[in-house]
């Protein structure tokens, strides 16, 4: 098997992972290589930070037309770089150049200064204001290489910073295309940076000057970047792994439940960090539902350009699933289709499981490939309780009648697809995150653009009134008084029972 990245002469390759072929080489960047790119990004924030909103977004759309004009070219390189089918690599540029639209038009409205109740302060006009942090450090990864760190890439130059990113060393070539693009289009050559390498060139980003860092890859290494990260307190945005579960209830359409398990568990060869990565089935349709499951599965077409599923990108990802199989095999999982002895080089054949419980790692740990493990339950009371049985808590999905939406916001999760799945990470005004060791911080939807800025109070006093609790000019009485306005406002007094009444009438 090839590996997906060689390390030569302070370079890394590309590698595809379908064919083996070497498709390009990119420096190893030092620390100090890193250190002149934030110093670079620095004067080009300091220049953008001060464009208005409606002059960035004029940037943002110039850049966004230039990489829809280049959609081949990156369809192309997302396809030979990471291993997915054409039809997927263009679907990722389209919902990548989605949120670029997005953020760029949301921007203005999402940080408009805001006039909050003063309440006791009634002379005093309260706002708060929302600024750019400066320069945003983006790790990326290998899986999604350009949505994904577009998500966090695209918000922080619309809330108006410049950013240094560090895309996988499995697809740094698609991070250097866009760079290109970058300069191309942005007036500020030093607007949008790659600095390319592996784990050590990340580490330089996470414990260098910049002012927040948004890494998006695994949850052992998120630790990690977070722990550089404490050394300087430089904020973190951690999009982790994920666990994600299907319950399907009684009443669902099984026909559409299982097509949204099968791409749900599939599109991307497994490899999504909002992938099905479980699922339970209510009792009365188990059968049928596992039926239709394997039906579909049976129709795919593995490899080639126009395949449903491509080659697992990185070849220790391809052991991981292997490991995963086995376990649960051994541990008295049924192999419907695919299975651990079809898999063939970077090829996992679709993989689906029944007779699946909570002991096995394919029901526990990210497993990350082509495999539906389905799991009967004798209520969906204990669906939820399964689904929540995780350390990470990132997507999920639902497939039921009228139960649907409490059976939804029953799942601790930070997304929820009803009688579908992902749906959630294509709606950019809805913001994407999850708890737990899937991360926190949150890109896409005003969250995302926020993640982007220091927020800033301000208190203006525009009107004097006798009383005035920031000096020590007090009268006499002072003490008499203040412990009489205690009462008043937060005791039994006139003015918190009117408080009261008033709230009654809401
Ligand atoms: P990874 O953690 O191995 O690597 C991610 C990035 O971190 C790479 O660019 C890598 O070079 C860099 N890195 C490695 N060591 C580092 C260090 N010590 N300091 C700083 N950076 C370092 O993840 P991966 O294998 O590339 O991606 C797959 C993982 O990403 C999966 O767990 C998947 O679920 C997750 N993911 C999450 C989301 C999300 O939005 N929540 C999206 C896509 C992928």
């Amino acid at each position: 098997m090839a590996t997906a990245t060689t390390q030569t002469n302070e370079r890394l390759s590309s590698v595809n992972p379908a064919t083996g072929e070497v498709i390009g080489s990119v420096p190893i960047m030092t620390a100090a290589e890193v250190d002149a790119a934030i110093a670079r990004a620095r004067v080009a924030a300091s220049v953008w930070s001060t464009r208005s909103f409606a002059a960035r977004e004029e940037e943002l759309v110039a850049f966004r037309k230039a990489l829809a004009a280049s959609v081949d070219e990156l369809a192309e390189l997302l396809h030979r770089e990471n291993g997915k089918p054409l039809l997927e690599a263009y679907t990722e540029v389209m919902m990548a150049l989605g949120h670029v639209q997005h953020a760029g038009a949301r921007a203005g409205k999402a940080l408009e200064p805001r006039k909050v109740s003063a309440g006791m302060l009634a002379n005093f006009r309260a706002t708060i204001s929302y600024h750019p942090l400066g320069v945003v450090g983006v790790i990326g990864p290998w899986n999604y290489p350009l949505f994904t760190p577009m998500g966090s890439i695209a918000y922080a130059l619309a809330a108006g910073n410049a950013v240094v990113w560090k895309p996988s060393e499995l697809t740094p070539l698609i991070a250097l295309e866009v760079e290109k693009i970058a300069r191309r289009t942005f007036a500020l050559q030093d607007l949008l940076q790659v600095v390319t390498g592996a784990g050590a060139t990340g580490a330089a980003l996470a414990k260098s000057g910049v002012d927040k860092i948004a890494f998006t890859g695994s949850a052992a290494t998120g630790k990690r970047v977070m722990a550089a990260a404490a050394e300087r307190l430089t904020p973190v945005l951690l999009e982790l792994g994920g666990k994600d579960a299907m319950i399907v209830d009684s009443d669902a359409d099984l026909e559409k439940a299982a097509e949204a398990a099968v791409f749900g568990g599939l599109t991307n060869a497994g490899q999504a960090c909002i992938s099905v990565e479980r699922v339970y089935v209510a009792d009365a349709v188990h059968d049928k539902f596992v039926e239709e499951v394997v039906k579909q599965v049976r129709d795919l077409k593995i490899g080639g350009d126009d395949g449903h599923l491509g080659a697992m990108t990185s070849p220790a990802q391809v052991s991981i699933v292997k490991d995963h199989l086995d376990d649960a095999i051994a541990k008295g999982a049924k192999v419907l289709t695919g299975g651990p002895d079809a898999i063939s080089g970077s090829y996992i054949q679709p993989t689906v499981l029944t007779n699946v419980d909570h002991r096995m790692k394919v029901m526990t740990e990210e497993t990350f490939g082509p495999v539906i493990p389905i799991a009967k339950v004798s209520s969906i009371d204990e669906a939820v309780k399964l689904a929540n049985d995780s350390r990470y808590g990132l997507g999920s999905s639902v497939f039921a009648g009228k139960a649907a939406r409490k059976i939804a916001s029953q799942l601790r999760a930070g997304m929820t697809a009803i009688n579908s799945v992902m749906a959630f990470a294509g709606i950019p005004t809805l913001p994407f995150g999850g708890i737990g060791d899937s991360g926190f911080g949150r890109i896409h939807g005003d969250e995302g653009i926020r993640e982007f800025t220091r927020v800033k109070s301000t208190a203006e006093q525009v009107m004097s009134i006798p009383l005035n609790m920031m000096t020590f000019r007090q009268p006499k009485d002072a003490v008499k008084r203040m412990r009489g306005m205690v009462k008043q406002l937060y005791g039994d007094g006139v003015i918190s029972k009117a408080g009261d009444f008033f709230r009654k009438l809401r």
